[in-house]
């Protein structure tokens, strides 16, 4: 594997910054808007600043706010679904820190629903209280709006659109620069920084069926891998039970804060099903309700299973699910009257780049948040709402270290020449990328064994191989290259896991191993790049 993706030399464009930020999503926005004034911020995003899974978000941001609420029993909601691999102290940062953070948005101008003057609390699966905060189904949009429009008034930050980051630059483990493809000029520019916060998103396109956008494809873990960085719980990945399935539509998420409403699941006899797999129904943890669905479609060859919320009164329905109503009712569905049909799919990394409790990563200077980060809140199993709501407790983490330590970091002044290396791909690399997503969807999805992920291991080895021997210059083939390392990196870790736990389900060893009570590691090493190392 090489280590950098492109070349550069001498002539390329030089641009300095005390902090370079990767992405625009909640996290890295929050992060630049949390750093103290007097530091200079420059945020990246691939594509237009506001598509982003961040943008997308639905249901909410938890917080223990309720009269018959506490942090102790978000904690301990976060740790069960965790399945035993949260670490408990980063979960009590994350709720004891909630309110705080979530009083900045509000002071930023985030509208959340209120009720009787005071914020609206629902309920979502795996929850033991109600207490995620919400606006309507586009919790989202409303914050992401907020948190651009504020960033823009502010003088130390600049956003840049379609600057796509390839690699960082790192020079006795300290982060010194990035390389990006500015791809309204087709040039590459170094971004030289003090910091760089890595704050990516996921991975969700290495999958045929995702709820993710466009952007979501784990460049930021390549990054990192390459440059030295460690990826942890990587095999766990998070399916949403409960996504639009529509031949114009397979994509469009069904909030799980519908279930939270009262919404059951039928299957194509129109029958409910949930009972016969887990006592809390419709509320079980995310991973018990995808495999439930995915057995169940099995069970009665069918390609889907359905919503029904359909008791509610239209009038509730348009006002509380405005954007589920009319995407639906454009479809043709209307759902105070149809099923919405509905099946799993990928949703979120409970893995990334390894963190502690500021964010900082094995790399010096080098910082990830957001779903690119792995703090280990999550474990195997994400709980819902906990993700937008750690991009702000962990950015604001980064933000307060960067602040109290800018002044002693000076910007490097040295010049960067990488050799490029083989010939150029011309190829295009939409085939290449079709391959890898399906191998991941029909063989690293909700069910997995070992035979599945060796013949997934096969194609994606190949993919590598190839590629492996050219040069690349455009973002749809660093893409490729990068989407192909991180499958590499999750099917490896999948097939060493020899048990079920969370999100990772092998029918081959289909129960919780107490031996597996510890994480895979994998970082990249210059000779055997297949490498793992075990902690607990
Ligand atoms: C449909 C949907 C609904 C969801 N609902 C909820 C919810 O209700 N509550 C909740 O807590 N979570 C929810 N989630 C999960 C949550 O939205 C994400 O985990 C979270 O938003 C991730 O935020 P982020 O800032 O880390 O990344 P993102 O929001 O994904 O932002 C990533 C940013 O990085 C940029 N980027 C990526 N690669 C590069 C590169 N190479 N160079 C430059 N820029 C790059 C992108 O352009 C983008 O700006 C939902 C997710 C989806 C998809």
């Amino acid at each position: 594997m090489k280590r950098y993706i492109v070349g550069i030399d001498e002539n390329i464009e030089t641009v300095c910054t005390d902090v370079l930020i990767i992405g625009s999503g909640i996290a890295g926005v929050y992060t630049a808007l949390c750093i103290s004034e007097n530091v200079d911020v420059t945020i990246l995003a691939k594509e237009e600043i506001d598509i982003s899974n961040s943008a997308l978000a639905q249901g909410g941001i938890a917080v223990s706010l309720g009269e018959e609420d506490s942090p102790k029993f978000h904690l301990d909601d976060t740790l069960f679904a965790g399945a035993g691999l949260s670490d408990r102290e980063m979960v009590w940062h994350l709720v004891n820190e909630a309110k705080d953070n979530i009083k900045n948005l509000v002071d930023l101008g985030v509208r959340f629903d209120m009720t009787g003057g005071v914020l609206d609390l629902t309920k979502e699966a795996a929850h033991s209280q109600r207490r995620i905060i919400h606006a309507k189904d586009f919790t989202g949009k409303e914050v992401c709006d907020k948190l651009i429009a504020s960033s823009k008034k502010r003088k130390n930050i600049k956003l840049l659109e379609k600057m796509y980051a390839i690699d960082i630059i790192i020079e006795e483990n300290k982060c010194k620069a990035t390389i990006v493809l500015d791809q309204k000029t087709g040039k590459k520019i170094l971004f030289k920084s003090k910091y760089v916060v890595c704050a990516s998103g996921g991975f969700g396109q290495l999958y045929e069926v995702t709820s993710n956008p466009i952007i979501a494809t784990g460049d930021g873990m390549a990054m990192a891998y390459r440059a030295g960085a460690t990826l942890t719980d990587m095999e766990f990945v998070q399916f949403h039970p409960t996504v639009l399935y529509h031949k114009k539509d397979k994509s469009f998420l069904i909030s799980e804060a519908v279930r939270g409403e009262g919404a059951v699941l039928r299957n194509c006899f129109g029958e409910r099903f949930m009972h016969n797999y887990d006592e809390l129904k419709e509320l079980a943890p995310r991973d018990v309700v995808a495999r439930s669905i995915f057995k169940e479609m099995e069970k009665t060859q069918s390609e889907c299973v359905y919503l029904d919320i359909s008791f509610k009164d239209r009038e509730y329905l348009e006002k509380r699910f405005p954007k589920i109503f009319a995407t639906c009712l454009n479809l043709g569905i209307d759902i105070s009257k149809d099923y919405i049909p509905v099946a799993p799919a990928e949703h979120y990394c409970m893995g990334g780049i390894k963190t502690d409790m500021s964010g900082k990563t094995q790399i010096k200077n080098f910082y990830a948040c957001g779903e690119v980060a792995c703090t280990g809140i999550h474990g195997a199993n994400r709980l819902a709402s906990n993700s937008l709501l750690e991009g702000l407790v962990f950015g604001k983490r980064i933000a307060n270290d960067i602040s109290m330590n800018h002044l002693k970091e000076k910007l490097d002044d040295k010049q960067y020449i990488i050799d490029d290396k083989g010939d150029n791909y011309s190829q295009p690399v939409s085939e290449v990328e079709k391959r890898i997503k399906k191998a991941m969807n029909s063989k690293v999805g909700i069910v997995r064994n070992e035979s599945g992920l060796l013949q997934a291991k096969q194609v994606i080895d190949k993919t590598l191989q190839v590629l492996d021997q050219y040069k690349f210059d455009s973002m749809a083939q660093i893409q490729t290259i990068n989407m192909a390392t991180i499958a590499k990196i999750v099917v490896a870790a999948a097939l060493k896991r020899t048990e079920s736990r969370g999100a990772h389900f092998r029918s081959d060893f289909d129960q919780p191993d107490d031996q597996w009570m510890i994480h895979i590691d994998n970082t990249r090493k210059e000779i055997d790049d297949e490498t793992f190392e075990f902690n607990d």
